[in-house]
């Protein structure tokens, strides 16, 4: 078995998929070696279940984002964010719906609403609900609501483990009021392990990262409104990542303040003893990168992530659509593959405004004479001497470039949401297989 899944990425991703789903029903299967409670229709049986569904999920959220190496192995950043915001909404409908069936087939309980006068197990329903009322909100419309990344962060963390722990309150206290004792363990032991994974993420990773600290050698200016932020391990021997991944730093505070930023390593995954991030000045952390002195202590969490060449090493060659700084985790690829002398085709299509704008121009000019590089540059805004591509990244440009076998390659894409967007469905039209095209959002949130 263990074999089985260290071969094939399918048989992991299948098995966590399996393991969530488990642990998902697990409270329904115990559930359901208890006889029904005697005068309790088909709808209120039905209204708990989707309760006990609903809350089974959101106890999983915390595993889904607490940045478990192995389940992120499988899947990759993207795909578990994207799993976590759509199954919450799942989870969310469960538990509104809940309470809802009992107020229309059990009139007698829309009196638990009336807070002052409910028992506490109604109590900790309505705190839980209300906070997960204001984790939706305050996450599908943050943009909107002008809240910034931080706050938004902290706030999130809070409403999460309000929703979680009070609706656990709740499942408990109406266990233990209708006696069914192996529920209620079942309760403790889920509420249990969402406080080790709170724990794990707020005091162990962060402790294990202040075993393992860095300093900053050099900040190296490049074009583009971008800076290069190079460290070193100290005191250890820092790690090898597989070029493409990402980490996410802290630099200046202790990493227990989780104030941390994720960014793409720009180097070569093969030398453990630096590692090189270049980050563009658009906010708040960004815009104070250049002021960073040599010696500053930096920590990292990582590294993470699935969109790499290492994982196609029988790849006939590899296809890269870069947008803006989207570049840093091809540079990383296309760095490391030249290292290693790897001799298969390299296409390289990157988009910019201008060409002053182009990050690491002259370093992606001197690979061609390491690597098999051919470099698109495409500009929005040409000077008027420009005889290159112009415009956008779009089907009929991608057409004169990807090579005639589309299946033999693999393409990696990141850019700007709208423009992966775009150059995703434009490569679906150009019969590229879907298994082929890896995207990486810089945008979390
Ligand atoms: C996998 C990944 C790889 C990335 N690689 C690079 C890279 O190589 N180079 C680069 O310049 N940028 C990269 N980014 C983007 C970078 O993380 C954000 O630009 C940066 O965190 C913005 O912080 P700020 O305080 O300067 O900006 P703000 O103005 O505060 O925020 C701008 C936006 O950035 C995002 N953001 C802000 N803070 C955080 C945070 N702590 N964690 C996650 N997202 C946040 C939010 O969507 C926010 O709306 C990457 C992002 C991801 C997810």
């Amino acid at each position: 078995m263990q074999r089985l899944l260290m071969r094939s990425p399918v048989a992991v991703a299948a098995f966590w998929i399996g393991l969530y789903l488990l642990l998902t029903i697990l409270p329904l299967l115990v559930m359901l070696l208890h006889l029904v409670p005697e005068g309790r229709s088909f709808w209120i049986e039905f209204s708990v279940a989707l309760g006990f569904i609903g809350l089974a999920m959101m106890a999983l959220q915390f595993a889904l984002t607490a940045r478990i190496n192995r389940i992120e192995a499988s899947y990759g950043v993207d795909i578990i964010l994207q799993f976590h915001r759509y199954i919450s909404l799942v989870a969310f409908a469960f538990i509104i719906i809940h309470p809802l069936i009992l107020f229309v087939v059990a009139p007698e309980t829309q009196q638990l609403l009336n807070f002052f006068q409910a028992p506490w197990r109604a109590r900790f329903a309505v705190i839980a609900t209300l906070a997960l009322i204001l984790l939706v909100v305050t996450s599908i419309w943050r943009k909107r609501l002008n809240i910034p990344y931080e706050p938004w962060r902290t706030a999130h963390g809070i409403f999460a483990v309000c929703a979680v722990g009070f609706g656990l309150a709740h499942a408990i206290g109406v266990g233990f009021y209708l006696g069914l004792f192996w529920k209620s363990v079942l309760w403790s032991a889920i509420a249990l392990f969402a406080l080790w994974l709170l724990i794990y993420v707020r005091v162990v990773k962060p402790w294990l990262m202040t075993r393992k600290p860095y300093l900053v050698e050099e900040v190296i200016p490049q074009k583009g409104d971008v800076w290069t932020l190079a460290v070193r391990p100290i005191g250890h021997e820092g790690m090898r990542f597989q070029p493409g991944q990402f980490a996410w730093i802290t630099v200046d505070i202790s990493p227990f303040r989780m104030r941390e930023h994720p960014f793409s390593m720009s180097s070569n995954g093969d030398r453990p003893e630096r590692w090189e991030f270049s980050i563009k000045a658009l906010g708040d952390f960004t815009n104070t990168i250049k002021d960073i002195k040599p010696g500053t202590k930096a920590f990292i969490d990582g590294p993470y992530g699935v969109f790499t060449i290492d994982r196609y090493w029988d790849s006939a060659g590899f296809v890269m659509i870069a947008g803006g700084i989207g570049i840093t985790p091809m540079m990383s690829m296309l760095v490391t593959a030249a290292e290693r002398k790897d001799d298969r085709p390299f296409l390289l299509i990157y988009a910019n405004k201008t060409w002053e704008d182009i990050t690491f121009r002259e370093e992606l000019d001197a690979l061609k004479e390491k690597l098999d590089l051919k470099i698109v540059h495409v500009l929005r805004k040409p000077s008027e001497d420009w005889t290159g591509e112009t415009g956008y990244v779009d089907k009929e440009l991608l057409q004169r470039y990807i090579p005639l076998h589309r299946g033999t390659r693999q393409y990696f894409i990141c850019a700007a949401s709208k423009m992966m967007d775009q150059v995703e469905i434009a490569l679906g039209e150009l019969d590229v297989p879907v298994t082929n095209i890896h995207i990486e959002h810089f945008n979390l949130v």
